[in-house]
C-alpha cells in the first residue's frame, strides 16, 4: 500500500525538532515543533494546514517567525496547537512585529491558535491580519480523548506529558486505507483519476453500496464520465484495509505517569518519532533535563509495539557518536531502527 503520510524530519537527529508530514493527493501537510524549519523550501512551507507544537522551549518554536513570513499573502488559513499559554506565546509572537502596512496584502492570513489546558480544554482564539492581528478568544470547548483535529480521512490525538513544563506529544492515525487494484479497474472499463479520491472519501463517510460515481472511463471505453455503482467498485478493486498511524513524542522526563501516557498515545504506531536525547550512561544529566534516555525510547517502543522507531534530538556532546545513540535504542526496542 502506498502510505498517505510522508513524513520528514526537517533537520538531522542532531538539529532542532520538526517534522514534516506531507499529505498525498491532498496538497497539503502537518507540521509536528517548529524548530530551525531554514531546510523546508516555502513551496512545502507553503502546503502546512496545521501545526502542532509540543511545547515552547526554543529549539522547538523558533520557526515560527519563518513560517508566519512564508505564509503572510497566502489565502489558506493557518491552524496551530500546542500546549497551556500556547495562545499567549503566539499573540506575543505577532505583537512583536509592525503590522502597519498588512491590509496592503491581497489576502487575509488567518491563523487560529489552539492550547491545552491542564485540566483538559481546548481553549482556542484567532488572530487576521486583517485586524492586524488582534486576538480574537473564542468560547473553550472540553477535549474528547485527546482528539485535536478530526477530518474524515485522518485524526490527530495527543497526551499531556511532564518536562517540567507542560508538553504535548502526538499521534496522527489514518481513518482506513483504501487500496486501489488498477488491473480490476481497467476490467470495469475505467481508469485512476481524481475521482478516486471523492470515491475514498465516500467510503470513510460510510456511504451506501448503491451511491453512484461517475468514474473515469477508460479510452478503450470511450473515455468522457462512466457511472458506477460504489458497492460495484468496493466489490471488485478496492481493498481496505487499516490506516496507518505516526506518533511523535520528545522532551519528556521518565516516570511513570509519562511512559504510561505515551504508550497509550503510541500503542501499534507504524512509526515512531521519540527522543533519544541522552545515552543511558548519562541518565542522571536525562532526568535532570526531563528527558528521555535512547534506551528509556526504546524500551517505551517496545512496550507500546510499534513497527519502526526513528530516533531525534540527539544532544550536541554526542556529535560522532550517533551509532551508539542508535545502537542503545535498538537493543531495548528489538526492532527495525530507521
Ligand atoms: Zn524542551
Ligand atoms: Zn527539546
Amino acid at each position: 500500500m502506498r502510505p498517505i503520510f510522508q513524513p520528514r524530519l526537517v533537520n538531522g537527529p542532531f538539529g532542532d525538532p520538526a517534522l514534516f508530514v506531507d499529505i498525498l493527493f491532498e496538497r497539503r501537510a502537518l507540521l509536528f515543533d517548529l524548530g530551525d524549519l531554514a531546510a523546508l523550501p516555502p513551496r512545502k512551507l507553503l502546503r502546512t494546514s496545521h501545526v502542532f507544537v509540543s511545547h515552547t522551549h526554543m529549539d522547538h518554536f523558533v520557526g515560527f517567525d519563518r513560517l508566519l513570513r512564508v505564509c503572510l499573502g497566502r489565502e489558506r488559513p493557518l491552524t496551530l496547537f500546542g500546549p497551556d499559554r500556547f495562545i499567549d506565546q503566539v499573540e506575543h509572537k505577532l505583537a512583536a512585529f509592525t503590522w502597519n502596512l498588512v491590509e496592503n496584502y491581497a489576502v487575509d492570513l488567518s491563523i487560529t491558535a489552539h492550547e491545552v489546558t491542564l485540566d483538559g480544554w481546548l481553549r482556542c482564539a484567532t488572530f487576521n491580519s486583517r485586524d492586524r492581528f488582534a486576538r480574537r478568544d473564542i468560547a473553550a470547548a472540553p477535549l474528547e480523548d485527546g482528539r485535536l483535529l478530526v477530518e474524515p480521512s485522518f485524526e490527530v490525538r495527543c497526551t499531556l506529558l511532564d518536562h517540567k513544563t507542560p508538553c504535548l506529544a502526538f499521534a496522527v492515525q489514518e481513518a482506513m486505507h483504501v487500496n486501489v487494484w488498477r488491473n480490476r479497474l481497467a476490467e470495469l472499463g475505467v481508469e485512476p483519476g481524481p475521482w478516486l479520491r471523492d470515491v475514498k472519501r465516500a467510503i470513510l463517510a460510510g456511504a451506501a453500496d448503491d451511491t453512484p460515481v461517475v468514474a473515469q472511463a477508460s479510452a478503450s471505453a470511450g473515455s468522457g464520465g462512466r457511472t458506477v455503482a460504489l458497492g460495484v467498485l468496493r466489490e471488485h478493486a478496492l481493498q481496505l484495509v487499516p490506516g496507518q498511524k505516526i506518533a511523535y513524542v520528545t522532551d519528556a522526563a521518565h516516570h511513570a505517569n509519562n511512559v504510561r501516557a505515551i504508550v497509550d498515545l503510541v500503542a501499534q504506531a507504524d512509526l515512531l518519532f521519540i527522543e533519544c536525547t541522552f545515552l543511558e550512561a548519562d541518565s542522571a544529566d536525562a532526568a535532570r533535563k526531563c528527558h528521555l534516555t535512547a534506551r528509556q525510547a526504546g524500551a517505551i517502543a517496545r512496550a507500546a509495539a510499534v513497527s519502526v522507531l526513528v530516533p531525534f534530538h540527539f544532544s550536541p556532546r554526542y556529535a560522532g557518536r550517533e551509532v551508539e545513540l542508535r545502537a542503545e535504542a535498538q537493543a531495548a526496542f528489538g526492532g527495525t531502527v530507521a
